[in-house]
């Protein structure tokens, strides 16, 4: 099963505008003391910010990811740099070679660590 703390982070992630801490307890199915829990931890560990929201007349918080720094090491797959850096192509993720290209290499490098 997984781990709830993950789960709420995702969703909350998911979502740049945020969420309801009102309605993320029912979109984990856990009940509303455990998603408090849940949401504590997450604030703790800095990973999200929580703020006063009224919906309906209803005191209730709005959770949103923190933006966190980038590690630089994820945008070198050994010494080649992700080629979104810089792209000035019409970008279509789907479509892109550099991308497909970088991601193989990417994959070769970790397969040989
Ligand atoms: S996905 Fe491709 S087209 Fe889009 S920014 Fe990255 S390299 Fe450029």
């Amino acid at each position: 099963m997984a781990d709830p703390v993950d789960e709420a982070l995702k969703l909350i992630q998911s979502k740049p505008e945020g969420v309801l801490q009102s309605e993320l307890w029912k979109e984990l199915g856990v009940d509303s003391r455990k998603c408090s829990r849940i949401v504590k931890k997450l604030e703790e560990g800095g990973l999200i910010e929580r703020s006063e929201f009224r919906k309906d007349g209803i005191k209730t918080f709005l959770l949103r990811a923190r933006q966190l720094p980038v590690n630089p090491g994820d945008l070198l797959a050994g010494d080649e740099l992700i080629p979104c850096i810089n792209c000035e192509l019409e970008c279509l993720v789907e479509e892109c070679h550099p991308l497909m290209d970088w991601m193989y290499q990417l994959a070769i490098v970790q397969h040989t660590e």
